[in-house]
C-alpha cells in the first residue's frame, strides 16, 4: 500500500492538498480545515474532509463528464481514505463559474451598488434573498490566498478565453445548477447559489473539475423558515459565525486578529450540521462511508 509520502506534493489551496500520482491522475485530498470571515481557522472540524469528498462523489455519480476516476482505490493511502479522490489531471479553466438562483452575498452587493449582478440587469425591488428566476451565471476571477474573488462580466471572460469556451461555461453551469437547485430542494434544501471549476482533458473536452455542490462550493439554506429581506441562516457554518461574533470569542470581526480557536462544543455543533447536510442532501448514512 503506498503512503502520502510516495507522492510528490504539487499544490496546496485553501482546503486541500494535490498530489502526482502519474502522468494523468492526482490525488486530491480534502482536509478538516474551515473558513469563515475569509479566515482560515486554527481549529479543524473532524470529518470535515470526509463530508466533502462523500458529497461530491455523490454527484459526480450523476453529473458527468467529470474528473472523478476512483474513490476507493488501492492507489489512495489508508491515511487518506474516505477523503481523498483519484482525479483525471486536468488543464484547468481559470475561472469561478458561478450561478445564483438567490440573491446574496457578493451578488447582493454589486445589485445594491449597480442594480446588476456581473452585467446582468436585474429587476428593480429585490431584496436579501430573492429568487432569481431563471438563474443567472455570475463568474468570477480566481483570486490568491486570503484576498476576495472579484466579479467579472461574461463578455470579460469571452475576450479572456474567446466566445464559445465562455459560452459553454455559462451554459454547463446553469443547466448543472438548475438540476440540484431542483433536487435540493425535494430533500428541504434551498441551494442558493454554487460554484464550479472546470478543466479540458487533452482533447480539449470540457470536464467538471474541483468540488461539487458541497457546502464550501454552495450556499445551502434551510427551506423551512426561508423568508426573502433577511439573511438566511448558514446550513453548515451558522455555529462558528455565531460564536465568532458573540462576545463569548473575544473577537473583533474588523481588525486584523485571526478569530481564536473555536470551544469544543461549536466544533462538535458544526461537525453534526455537516454530517446531517451530506445525510439530509443524499439519503445516505455518513456511517456507511470509507474511514
Ligand atoms: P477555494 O476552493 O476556496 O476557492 P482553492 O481554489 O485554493 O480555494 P482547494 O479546494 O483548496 O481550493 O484546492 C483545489 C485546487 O485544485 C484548486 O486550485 C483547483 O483549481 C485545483 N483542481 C481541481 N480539480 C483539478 C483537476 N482535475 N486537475 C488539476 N487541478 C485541479
Ligand atoms: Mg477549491
Amino acid at each position: 500500500m503506498p503512503t502520502l509520502a510516495d507522492y510528490q506534493h504539487v499544490a496546496r489551496g485553501k482546503v486541500r492538498d494535490l498530489y502526482d500520482v502519474d502522468d494523468e491522475l492526482l490525488l486530491f485530498v480534502a482536509s478538516d480545515r474551515i473558513s469563515a470571515y475569509d479566515h482560515i481557522l486554527s481549529s479543524e472540524i473532524p470529518d470535515k474532509g470526509r463530508v466533502l469528498t462523500a458529497m461530491s462523489v455523490f454527484w459526480f455519480e450523476r453529473l458527468s463528464p467529470n474528473h472523478l476516476v476512483a474513490f476507493d482505490d488501492p492507489r489512495i493511502p489508508a491515511e487518506v481514505r474516505g477523503r481523498a479522490l483519484l482525479v483525471r489531471k486536468l488543464q484547468m479553466v481559470d475561472v469561478e463559474c458561478v450561478a445564483r438562483g438567490y440573491l446574496t452575498g457578493s451578488g447582493m452587493a454589486d445589485y445594491t451598488a449597480t442594480g446588476a449582478v456581473c452585467g446582468i440587469e436585474l429587476p428593480a425591488g429585490l431584496v436579501e434573498a430573492s429568487e432569481l428566476d431563471p438563474p443567472i451565471f455570475t463568474p468570477a476571477s480566481k483570486a490568491e490566498i486570503g484576498a476576495h474573488d472579484e466579479n467579472v462580466s461574461f463578455e470579460v471572460i469571452a475576450e479572456k478565453h474567446g466566445v464559445e469556451l465562455a459560452s459553454k461555461l455559462r451554459d454547463r453551469t446553469i443547466e448543472l445548477y438548475s438540476e440540484a437547485r431542483a433536487y435540493a430542494l425535494t430533500r428541504g434544501l434551498i441551494l442558493a447559489d454554487t460554484k464550479f471549476e472546470f478543466g479540458l482533458d487533452a482533447s480539449g473536452e470540457l470536464i467538471l473539475a474541483d468540488e461539487v455542490f458541497t457546502p464550501d462550493s454552495s450556499r445551502y439554506w434551510p427551506a423551512e423558515g426561508y423568508e426573502p429581506g433577511r439573511v438566511q441562516p448558514s446550513f453548515d457554518k451558522q455555529f462558528v459565525r455565531d460564536w465568532l461574533t458573540s462576545d463569548a470569542s473575544g473577537w473583533d470581526r474588523k481588525s486584523d486578529v485571526p478569530p481564536p480557536p473555536l470551544p469544543a462544543d461549536v466544533i462538535e455543533a458544526t461537525r453534526a450540521r455537516y454530517v446531517e447536510a451530506y445525510e439530509r442532501l443524499t439519503g445516505r448514512s455518513f456511517a456507511d462511508w470509507l474511514a
